[in-house]
């Protein structure tokens, strides 16, 4: 605010001042010269800094000046930046001096400016492929608008000497540039250049040099390698890739082999939409989603002939998933390349990704035959994220590179919460640290179970505390009391004196949905649906297909699916036939099935398996609790189909095998197979009448890509009259889709086709994954909420006293 007693010293009344307050992600993209330049342009004079709110402007001129500035700030704003609000206040006095100043940030005010890595901008690869141009084939290129920032970041405030950039002092020519307000490479700070920036090196398994031939480079040479067949390790901006010609069908099953990565899709990069669109049908949408700043791994259907990739690259699935070129050396070695290449993460199986030069040697030894590595240190480990279209419009499925850690501004009614960390759950798991009317939710950072992976976890969870300036007042955690994530929880709240606050799994799926919608704290109760594998509920049942009234402080169960026994307990996550064998079991009888469907293939299979024990186990409850679980119906139902029934290698294969096949007849067969919604509190849905009419249709030799399509659309139906019947007795006018088996497609949008007619608002996922890795955001908003409950009761009862 400005000093009220000064004069106004105008003497014509035509100069004026204003104060304008900028809010959003406005720091470290630029904002401060951009505005300087709008300023400029204008012909004003004043100021412009960051705070701890964001930028603050003052600024003299003429008052249609001022006015043309406001609507150029919002209208023109850098790249990276997004402006949620600009606030303009009158400001007395004048203006210190006739010119536009920017100034340090004011003493003492956190200052974060950490945003995502952000790809390459056009100006930047111009620059990297014009001949004339100093940063000519320079793999490190990058300005204001681009470039890496999370993952080169390890402390705040954000300037070269706190990122892995400290090691490469600027040299003469980009320190210009560096202090020049008017260049697009002020204040950026990774600027470098061939000259003083970070190199690349091709090595070969000993670590020595690999000779190059005349006239390459380390990229171009790589580019070679590729071309022939090898497989060569890549440090990227957030970790190593391995990467190989996805063209050549030996490459890529030499690449599964080594890694031993058997059926897991591997993600692709092609030079340019127009190369993508040789594989796959490209929407326009798919298009301006590939070619975001965030450049995610896009999830688009095939085309039919693929044209010569190998089915090695997504076995079972009728999807691939393409990324484009995100910094100037992907550009780079995909311009020597005609063909997509496999651009797979570099590690070992289901360790984490590489990130550091020596683990690489050491880890990607017997998969790599040549590594490109470079001598910039990746600080966080960014896997790239995946994203697909759902409805028309993008759906994160793992959200990391290019899009952590955004903030995500919380809906009104939480501006006094306190400060939050949820922990999240055990699997695809991230955290949420929310403060200042903000959420921000960590980049996917993997399965806990893995002891790598735990070690990422506490370091992310350093590296924001410190990023954040945050000391949490309430931790909050799952209510399962077996995940690290949750012990891991207490122990931080004993240490820290921090309240710790259990969250039931399927609420805070529904939490994280209701708060990216900016759904407001004194909301009426909606109706979530969360279909996954498997959470803990109340009483220690196991849940994971669950119709819940909920708001974000609690919720009642108003239906679910029925409970079928793990039989064998977590070997029932891996081996889908021990779910077709629950179920058969359970909905008709193994008897009656052995007897009347004595032919069928998943009988034969089934009869080779131990059935006495297995049923003495459902019988006595003993390695085999029920569940809910709406995953392990659709592994059921792909054993019965033949689809991987022995073993999974990795989560949901089974399921997503299941929906590639019905999706081949989906259009075309409208059948369905019938549901029952059993009475009672909660209300149940019964697969019998389902199953029996599969087993019809295979005996009675019906296509199982047919048979699919009609198990996905009886599902569908029963979820969608369940939800109908219970949207009308409980007044309901809004309905949230979430958990990990709403990332099917088919099954997402059939039921909301299935609602379309029930004018309920229907919510699903968007910028947050509907898997776990979502979680963590909707644990948060449910902690604040009861805190703010109570503050807010214990309040009145103040107030009652006195
Ligand atoms: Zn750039
Ligand atoms: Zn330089």
């Amino acid at each position: 605010m400005a000093s009220g007693g000064e004069q106004v010293l105008n003497a014509g009344g035509r100069e004026t001042g204003a104060e304008f307050r900028v809010r959003g992600l406005v720091q470290g993209v630029g904002f401060r010269p951009n505005v300087w330049r709008l300023a400029t342009r204008f012909g004003l004079a004043g100021e412009v800094l960051n705070d701890g709110e964001g930028v603050l402007i003052r600024a003299w001129g003429a008052p249609e000046h001022l006015s043309a500035f406001e609507a150029a700030l919002g209208r023109e704003p850098p790249p990276l930046a997004r402006v949620e609000t600009i606030e303009r206040v009158a400001l007395l006095g004048r203006a210190r001096s006739g010119e536009f100043r920017i100034l340090a940030s004011e003493a003492g005010k956190i200052e974060t400016g950490i945003i995502p890595d952000a790809a390459t901008c056009p100006e930047c690869l111009a620059e990297v492929l014009d001949p004339a141009n100093r940063r000519f084939r320079y793999p490190f290129a990058n300005c204001t608008h681009c470039g890496p920032r999370l993952s080169i970041v390890r402390a705040i405030p954000y300037d070269r000497a706190t990122t892995s950039m400290s090691a490469f002092p600027m040299c003469e020519d980009c320190r210009a540039e560096y202090e020049n307000p008017a260049d697009r490479r002020f204040h950026a700070e990774p600027n470098a250049c061939p000259v003083c920036g970070p190199r690349t090196r091709l090595e070969d398994e000993s670590g020595k040099s690999f000779t190059l031939e005349s006239g390459e480079d380390a990229v171009t040479a790589a580019a070679r390698l590729i071309a022939c067949g090898s497989i060569v390790a890549i440090k990227g901006i957030g970790g190593f890739h391995v990467a190989c010609d996805a063209g050549n069908a030996a490459a890529v099953s030499r690449l599964r082999e080594r890694k031993h990565r058997y059926h897991k899709a591997f993600a692709l990069m092609a030079r340019d939409v127009a190369m993508v669109g040789n594989f796959a049908r490209v929407s326009e949408a798919e298009a301006a989603l590939l070619q975001s700043v965030a450049a995610p791994i896009v999830v688009i259907e095939a085309a039919e002939d693929r044209q010569a990739l190998p089915q090695a690259i997504a076995p079972g699935q009728s999807s691939l998933g393409f990324m484009l070129p995100y910094t100037p050396l992907h550009h780079l070695l995909m311009r020597d390349l005609d063909r997509p290449i496999v651009l797979t993460s570099g590690n070992r199986s289901d360790e984490p990704q590489c990130v550091e030069n020596g683990d690489a040697r050491r880890r990607l030894s017997g998969i790599a035959d040549v590594w490109l590595m470079h001598d910039r240190d990746i600080v966080s480990r960014l896997d790239d994220s995946v994203a697909r279209l759902v409805l028309g419009a993008p759906s994160i499925l793992r959200r990391a590179r290019g899009y952590a850690p955004t903030p995500i501004r919380m809906p009104d009614g939480f501006a006094d919460a306190p400060r939050v960390l949820a922990l999240g759950a055990e699997l695809k798991s991230s955290f949420c640290v929310l403060s200042s009317g903000q959420a921000m939710l960590s980049q996917h950072i993997g399965d806990l179970e893995d002891a790598a992976t735990h070690d990422d976890y506490r370091a992310a969870l350093r590296l924001y505390h410190k990023l954040f300036s945050f000391t949490p007042q309430v931790i909050c955690v799952d209510q399962h009391p077996d995940y690290l994530s949750t012990q891991w929880g207490h122990a931080l709240a004993r240490e820290t004196g921090a309240r710790l606050v259990s969250v039931q799994h399927h609420h805070a799926h529904i939490a994280a949905v209701l708060a990216e919608h900016d759904v407001p704290l004194r909301t009426l109760p909606v109706l979530g649906i969360v279909l996954d594998g498997i959470g803990l509920g109340e009483e220690g049942e196991l849940w994971g297909g669950e119709f819940l009234l909920a708001d974000y402080r609690s919720f009642e169960r108003l239906a679910r699916f029925a409970p079928v026994p793990l039989v064998g307990g977590a070997k029932a996550m891996r081996e889908p036939w021990r779910n077709a064998f629950a179920h058969l079991e359970q909905f008709i009888g193994w008897e009656s099935v052995a007897a009347r469907y004595a032919e069928l293939d998943i009988v034969h299979l089934l009869r080779q398996k131990p059935i006495p024990a297995l049923v003495r186990m459902i019988e006595s409850g003993i390695n085999a609790p029920p569940a809910s679980s709406a995953g392990r119906l659709f592994d059921a139902a792909a054993a019965m189909l033949g689809i991987s029934p022995e073993s999974t290698s990795y989560e949901g294969q089974a399921a997503c095998e299941l929906e590639a096949l019905a999706a081949t007849r989906f259009s075309g067969d409208s059948s369905s197979y019938p549901t029952e919604l059993a009475p009672g509190a909660p209300l149940t849905l019964q697969w019998g009448p389902l199953w029996n009419a599969l087993l019809e249709d295979l005996a009675n030799g019906v296509g199982r890509a047919n048979i699919a399509a009609r198990f996905h659309r009886g599902v569908i139906s029963g979820l969608t009259a369940a939800t109908r019947k219970l949207v009308e007795s409980h007044g309901v006018s809004t309905v949230v889709l979430s958990g990990g088996v709403f990332q099917n497609r088919l099954l997402l949008e059939g039921v909301c086709a299935g609602l379309a007619q029930s004018r309920v608002k229907v919510l699903v996922p968007r910028s947050v994954p509907a898997n776990d890795g979502g979680i963590a955001l909707g644990q948060a908003l449910i902690a604040a909420a009861r805190s703010l409950t109570e503050t807010s009761a214990s309040l009145d009862r103040d107030a009652k006293r006195v």
